[in-house]
């Protein structure tokens, strides 16, 4: 699938306008519609793929601007799930598209053609196949402390988090040019209540990598002033979760990574985990 996915982005399937980019003149019209036969046109504008898209019972519509790239419509994509009674707690969107993909082909080879409830119906089945092969064997470093699986099992591995711990969401922009990064911390409670917050702008900063660092370190300085005994962060840098996590040391951070540990050794409880929603909590410092 994710070879397909990868297809899909590089241009790479042997789609009309693809094929005759390589010079293979075949026909280049869509089986359904008989317009060119594009990635986008195939897989989204082409009339019979909207009547898949509006069949599928995704949780909130995607909309598909004229501009858009198969990589921006692939983003839009990444968190649409299905409503509850489809009993797909997986992303539809690639299998879908597999079952556009292989109903063309067929159509194409082999004559036979499918209805767009047929395509829905089959990428269900096919999105429920993956989730319950999943369940069967979480995938323990992917599940954060608190979440549970599929069973509502907790993964043996974590402790579940205590009921008074903090959330503290952090991210950081870097600019190239001028080394200046922004970092910017929330902290709020169980009830999603803020407790702390704060931006900060730091100049001559060497990498993201360190900008998410400084950001982690912030909040947690911040964070010492207001008593929280048990505090989780949020971070989207893998590579800073691991250096403070495992000891692992990262030459470019490791100052500001032994700080992180002093201070919360310190003052409380921190469990770290990845977050990869591209925060938006980053106000724009004048
Ligand atoms: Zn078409």
């Amino acid at each position: 699938m994710k070879v397909f996915l990868w297809s899909m982005v590089q241009r790479a399937l042997p789609l009309g306008e693809n094929l005759q980019r390589r010079g293979i003149t075949s026909d280049v019209s869509c089986p359904h519609c008989k317009a060119t036969e594009t990635s986008i046109h195939t897989f989204f504008l082409c009339p019979f793929a909207q009547k898949v898209w509006e069949k599928i019972p995704l949780h909130h519509t995607v909309h598909i601007a004229a501009d858009d790239t198969i990589e921006t419509i692939l983003s839009k994509f990444r968190n649409t799930i299905c409503l509850p009674p489809s009993g797909v707690s997986s992303p539809i969107f690639p299998w879908t598209c597999w079952t556009i993909w292989t109903t063309r082909n067929k159509l194409i080879f082999e004559n036979l053609s499918s209805s767009p409830e047929e395509i829905v119906a089959k990428s269900i089945t096919l999105a429920r196949e993956w989730s319950t092969a999943q369940a069967k064997e979480p995938k323990q470093n992917t599940t954060f402390p608190g979440q549970t699986t599929r069973q509502g099992q907790e993964p043996p591995r974590y402790r579940p988090l205590p009921p008074d711990t903090i959330t503290c969401k952090t991210d950081a922009s870097w600019d190239k040019t001028t080394r200046r990064a922004e970092l910017a911390w929330i902290c709020s409670g169980s009830e999603g209540n803020t407790i702390q917050q704060g931006t900060e702008l730091q100049e001559s900063v060497a990498s993201p990598l360190v900008a998410e660092a400084l950001a982690v370190r912030s909040a947690i300085i911040a964070a010492t002033s207001k008593e929280i005994k048990n505090l989780r962060v949020l971070s989207d840098s893998s590579t800073l979760i691991r250096a403070i996590t495992t000891n692992r040391q990262e030459k470019e951070i490791f100052g500001i990574v032994f700080d992180i540990s002093n201070r919360s050794f310190l003052s409380f409880n921190l469990s770290l985990s990845i977050i990869y929603l591209g925060l938006k909590i980053c106000k724009p410092i004048a």
